[in-house]
């Protein structure tokens, strides 16, 4: 099994108050809240906390050193687009986008280092898995980015990057309590896109912080799922729908299905049926995106007018349905499939 934790230390966004705490023996008690609010409210390096002694302020920052460095970071669409390629400690390579838009500041942050599902479709899939991500390494992510929105507030996470974030459920969901009790997310501006982990939405369902959930589908039937998504053989449609269901009644939160549209795949008049009668009962929003190219899946996605018959079809049975438009095209940025990219052609250089 590789190693979980590649870090012996705590890293700065690993570490807990606790933590903290223990680093600050000696020092008047309110210093723990001071370097809390400087790491989660004003999102400074403890170098910049100029309310704290020269040598605290130094002493922190190696006791708790930061778990990502920049390997690549692009920008694309006029500078409201910015994609990180992010080097951890093992040498592990995870992806981070951060997506301005008129009305929010959206990042989407990876949960794994690689994925394990397979998908065959999907860049990340096809690199195999490599680890877990930390909580720290993921809220780190969000710390990036929301330095780089400033002044804007960063508004939105949505866990569409690398890995399935059910895979790595303990270290995500102490990762969303961070995100909502510390750097003050709502639930509702917090979405978990999964594959289908039955067990892992089981999971989300019962836990305290009712975030969306996105599940990636792209196929309603099972013989169709089952070649697209390798773990639909264990956690068939109909299991899914049940999961779906739970989630949907238990916590009010609106479902959206996801679907790549590729090109004589899942883009038939079948196709769309089958997805209206799986979308419907569950009340889901379905969100299609066109099938970005990658080196393991030699199938395009559909043709923009497949793409708008389609998306008629879901609508005219009811089906509440939008055409995602791809952020970043132009440096690899779609969400989901950018550092599987990378570790295949070498990093691109900075800027
Ligand atoms: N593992 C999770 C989250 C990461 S993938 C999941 O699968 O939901 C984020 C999204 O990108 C998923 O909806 C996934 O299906 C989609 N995706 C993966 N490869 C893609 C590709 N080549 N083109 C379009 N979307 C893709
Ligand atoms: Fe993993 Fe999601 Fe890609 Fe499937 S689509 S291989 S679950 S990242």
């Amino acid at each position: 099994m590789p190693p979980t934790y590649p870090v012996e230390v705590p890293t700065r966004y690993d570490a807990d108050r606790g933590e903290i705490a223990a680093a600050l023996v000696g020092q008047p008690t309110y210093r723990v809240e001071q370097v809390w609010r400087g790491l989660y409210q004003e999102l400074r390096d403890p170098s910049e906390l100029t309310t704290l002694p020269t040598e605290l302020r130094r002493d922190l920052t190696q006791r708790f050193p930061l778990a990502l460095e920049v390997a690549t970071e692009r920008t694309a669409d006029d500078g409201e687009t910015t994609k990180w390629l992010f080097k951890l400690a093992d040498g592990a390579l995870v992806e981070t986008v951060l997506m301005e838009y008129d009305d929010r500041v959206t990042a989407c942050l990876s949960s794994q280092a690689g994925c394990a599902m397979g998908c065959t479709f999907c860049a990340t899939g096809q690199g195999g898995f490599t680890r877990n991500l930390t909580t720290g390494e993921i809220v780190e992510q969000f710390v990036v980015a929301a330095r780089a929105a400033l002044p804007r507030r960063l508004s939105n996470v949505v866990f569409m990057g690398m890995g399935e974030p059910l895979a790595n459920y303990d270290r995500l969901y102490r990762a969303i309590e961070r995100l909502h009790d510390d750097l003050g997310l709502s639930a509702r501006r917090l979405t978990v896109s999964t594959v289908g982990v039955v067990p892992g939405i089981r999971r989300l369902t019962e836990a305290a912080l009712p975030v969306n959930l996105a599940v990636s589908l792209h196929a309603a039937n099972n013989e169709d799922r089952s070649a697209l998504v390798p773990l639909n053989r264990r956690y068939p449609l109909e299991a899914l729908a049940d999961a779906c269901q739970a989630y949907v009644e238990t916590t009010g939160r609106r479902l959206s299905l996801e679907w790549a549209l590729i090109d004589g795949v899942n883009d038939t008049v079948r196709a769309a049926e089958e997805l209206a009668s799986f979308a419907l009962p569950l009340r889901a929003h379905v969100n299609l995106i066109p099938l970005n190219p990658t080196p393991g899946y030699l199938v395009r996605g559909s043709a923009p007018e497949v793409v708008r018959s389609f998306t008629a079809a879901l609508r005219s049975a009811g089906v509440n349905a939008t055409v995602r438009r791809t952020r970043g095209v132009d440096i690899d940025a779609a969400c989901g499939q950018l550092a599987a990219t990378q570790v295949r052609l070498g990093p691109k250089p900075l800027g």
